[in-house]
């Protein structure tokens, strides 16, 4: 560890150590991180507790290795330092779910996470120097503590590079809280509804090849969100003349192209291409942010389309639909016809057995059809109960599997509430009927 920890920080030093964000779910980061402890909590019998608003986004766009190193050294010294009470974390952010989005909302949030103990605590004095290199506390016990001293210095070095802060509050005795703010944090959110709709006409891409060049890597790891799961291989540029260079050995069958690069920009770069004699007939999509309409006018002879940013994953697909193969899934659309398996199972008994026992039509008439005519008229929980037990009975007496699952089916729906479920469950009691009385 300790190597890991100088070569970390040397690498930091120099500058070399860069961030790499891609879209994470902060959650799932604790929810990797704390089991790492459950050894040590358990011997100390201390717990980790920890509460993640209900408004942070699904995604956002962090260093996740880096992230994951940062927490695990702050929840590492919570555990270490404290021998009773707790570690409690808590995520916070300023994000409004209620705010009007578009159906891929790009949003920036301020992410607080804060890190509790109720542990031995830092006097003031000791609170400057615990990010310093190789630092700790004057007369700690360091047979008891172990450590190099070395884990907050990283631990500071590494949420700076992210662009966060970090500061300590903390009274000797009671306990320490570390507080990480992260400014202006990118959310990538894709919203349920989006996604329902897409999946009514859904493309799946064929087997192709793109060329991407944007030196943003956000920019990147959205289109790649967008396409993940697609058979479809990315090829990334950060420059116009990267882009160039992988030319000349890569054949994509799409380009996607940034048009504010660095260097040779977008316009360039199509330019040279259409001049190419391999290259000209190659489509090319120009994503950009600033579209004045005086520049689509200019310039979109030159592309094939032009997308602007941000860019929504439905239109980007159907766009880049038109220059690759693909399927579009219709079928999503039109309801299935598939026979329930308690139907099949009546089917096939009455087939085995000719005719339904007397007084299975006799409970049925009796108990079951008018129940069912009540609850069809207005659902109440105890009827339907009523209802379930009654076809359970019946089934089980005289050995009907059909309508043992059909009641099993019913009862776990009851017990989630699943009110559209009972209701389409309640729905196939008429053909079940039928096939009894016949
Ligand atoms: P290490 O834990 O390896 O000694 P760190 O840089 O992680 O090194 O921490 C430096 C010092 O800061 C620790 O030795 C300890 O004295 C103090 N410290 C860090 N976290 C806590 C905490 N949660 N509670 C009390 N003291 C802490």
């Amino acid at each position: 560890i300790l190597i890991n920890d100088i070569l970390d920080l040397s690498k930091i030093e120099a500058g070399q150590l860069k961030i790499k964000k891609e879209p994470t779910t902060v959650r799932n980061i604790f929810k990797e991180i704390i089991p790492l402890f459950n050894e040590t909590t358990e011997q100390k019998n201390i717990i980790i507790e920890l509460e993640v608003a209900h408004n942070i986004p699904q995604r956002i766009l962090i260093d996740r290795n880096r992230i994951r190193q940062v927490f695990q050294n702050l929840i590492s010294n919570a555990v270490k330092f404290t021998d009773k009470g707790s570690v409690n974390i808590e995520v916070s952010s300023d994000y409004s779910k209620d705010l009007k989005k578009l159906p891929i909302s790009k949003q920036n949030i301020d992410l607080t996470i804060k890190i509790k103990d109720t542990g031995i605590g830092i006097s003031e004095g000791n609170l400057d120097i615990i990010f310093e290199n190789f630092r700790q506390i004057d007369g700690q016990d360091t047979r008891k503590y172990g450590g190099t001293g070395l884990g907050l210095a990283i631990t500071k070095q590494l949420v700076e590079l992210m662009e966060g802060t970090i500061t300590v509050k903390s009274k000797f005795g009671e306990g320490t809280t570390f507080t990480i703010v992260f400014k202006d944090v990118e959310v990538v959110e894709t919203s349920k509804k989006t996604i329902k709709k897409d999946d009514k006409q859904k493309i799946t891409f064929k087997k192709s090849k793109i060329l991407y060049a944007d030196d943003i890597e956000e920019n990147r790891s959205i289109i790649k969100l967008f396409l993940e799961g697609e058979k479809i291989e990315i090829k990334e540029a950060e420059s116009g003349e990267q882009a160039l260079e992988i030319l000349k050995t890569y054949s994509p069958d799409l380009i996607l192209l940034d048009i504010q690069l660095p260097g040779i920009d977008g316009h360039e770069i199509t330019k040279i291409i259409r001049k190419d004699e391999n290259l000209k007939a190659l489509p090319v999509i120009a994503l950009t942010a600033h579209a004045t309409k005086e520049k689509i006018e200019k310039y979109s002879p030159l592309f094939d389309e032009y997308l602007t940013k941000p860019i929504e994953e439905d239109v980007f697909k159907q766009t880049i639909a038109k220059y690759l193969p693909h399927e579009k899934d219709n079928n999503q659309m039109k309801p299935e016809i598939k026979q329930e398996n308690f139907i099949t199972e009546l089917i096939i008994q009455k087939k085995q057995i000719g005719n339904f026992p007397k007084g299975v039509k006799i409970v049925f008439k009796n108990e079951l059809e008018p129940l069912y005519n009540k609850i069809s008229q207005a659902i109440s929980i105890d009827d339907l109960k009523q209802f379930t037990d009654n076809n359970k009975n019946v089934g089980k007496k005289h050995n009907i599997s059909g309508l043992i699952e059909y009641s099993e089916m019913l009862l776990s729906t009851i017990s989630d509430f699943n009110f559209l479920k009972i209701k389409e469950l309640l729905s196939h009691f008429p053909e079940i009927m039928k096939i009894i009385y016949e």
